[in-house]
């Protein structure tokens, strides 16, 4: 059985992206960017989009009007980006976050980073790794002591992580293949030994991987990317997040700039320079690094770059339904999960359609958790696709 999320980026795969017109058209050496690569990523106003947000009918749009800061989504804690998957830290929370790091020590912090690495992206989370490592070997350090430590030696430190990083890497391709003997196992082994001679680079690392994936199903072959996406995009990334700094920051001023990409923010599905209204319909929650990347690019082209974009969509709409059916979100969000859909599925002209609830379910949700029952909103959502697939199958063979 696969999960909801991925039959329907199954779907997409085995249809809309292959055969969509407006992709092919759209089909320059621009698309060829490879994939994973957000900062790389050019940003195109010039490709305007073909939807029919185009012919000024975006006022149709449903949703609730409001402006990003009452967007009731951003006020939750932890939610994962609609992008990477990582959580995120809302505005308001990020002083007591940046607190609960800066007041530890030792052992404690170097746990807490390790329990928390969520929260840090790429060459963010290779620092504080190494920043944990120093703290592990001394329980008086402090972020800001165990950051300057990190500074001896650092070239080799950064080579450790990533050597960790690639082991792992080795251990998740086995289990996705079923066995140790396999083409990605073989070049995150290879990559070990470019790391060591200090070449690291993560984006031509993932062009690779994207090159073998074959016929790995979609939805292992993203526990290899996440995996690969702790990589730090290179020695130089890493080095100037450490050299930038003169070593007289407090340990609050270095963990809130290596915290800076976690920030929930809301990001425009429709892009408010072509006209996105200013509605809950046309909002995701996303961190405050993907955020910027897509720019004006359209739907067609950032698929093509972020293949596994619909699984993160799914997942994160998953958990705020859940947080609607918990009472956490106000009821008004009711349709939420219906609008944002509709607003995807318009903007990416068909590529990409979610597996949501709606309205009517959620409510019947909510009554059954007010009663005191348990309520897990992916099993309820698998269990209706899975029987809506089965009846049309049913329907289709008769
Ligand atoms: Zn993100």
């Amino acid at each position: 059985m696969v999960i909801s999320a991925v039959s329907s980026v199954n779907t997409y795969n085995n249809t809309g992206f292959q055969t969509n017109p407006i992709e092919r058209k759209h089909e320059t050496a621009k698309l060829i960017v490879p994939m994973m690569n957000r900062a790389r990523v050019e940003k195109s106003s010039g490709e305007a989009l073909r939807s029919y947000f185009m012919g000024g009918q975006a006022a149709t749009m449903r949703g609730i009007p409001c402006s990003t800061g009452d967007f009731a989504i951003k006020k939750l804690d932890d939610v994962p980006c609609c992008c990477c998957g990582d959580r995120m830290i809302r505005g308001q929370e990020m002083p007591h976050v940046v607190h609960s790091f800066s007041e530890l020590k030792g052992s404690a912090l170097a746990d807490k980073i390790e329990k928390d690495k969520d929260y840090f992206r790429a060459n963010q989370r290779a620092a504080a790794m190494i920043i944990a490592d120093e703290a592990r070997k001394d329980e008086n350090l402090d972020v800001s002591e165990a950051f300057d430590k990190a500074k001896n030696n650092l070239q080799g430190k950064i080579k450790n992580y990533c050597t960790n990083v690639l082991t792992n890497l080795n251990e998740v391709a086995a289990q996705a293949y079923g066995r140790e003997d396999n083409p990605m196992s073989a070049l995150a082994l290879k990559e070990i030994e470019n790391v060591k001679n200090g070449k690291i680079a993560r984006v031509p690392f993932t062009e690779k991987l994207e090159q073998l994936k074959g016929d790995l199903p979609l939805e292992k072959y993203e526990k290899v990317l996440d995996t690969a996406m702790n990589l730090p995009e290179g020695m130089r990334a890493v080095e100037k997040i450490f050299t930038k700094q003169k070593g007289a920051d407090s340990s609050a001023a270095i963990i809130n700039k290596l915290l800076t990409g976690a920030l929930h923010t809301a990001e425009h599905v429709h892009p408010k320079s072509l006209g996105g209204p200013n509605s809950t319909a046309n909002y995701l929650g996303e961190c405050a690094l993907c955020n910027n990347p897509r720019g004006n690019m359209s739907y067609a082209q950032w698929l093509k770059i972020h293949p596994e974009y619909p699984i993160k969509v799914q997942e994160h709409i998953e958990y705020v339904e859940q947080k609607i059916v918990d009472g956490e979100i106000p009821a008004e969000y009711d349709s939420y999960p219906v609008d944002i859909n509709e607003t995807l599925t318009k903007e990416s002209n068909g590529m990409m359609t979610l597996k949501v609830l709606n309205p009517e379910k959620i409510r019947e949700l909510r009554e059954q958790r007010l009663a005191g029952k348990e309520v897990n909103v992916s099993e309820v959502t698998k269990e209706i696709f899975d029987k809506q697939e089965e009846e049309r199958e049913e329907t289709q063979a008769a």
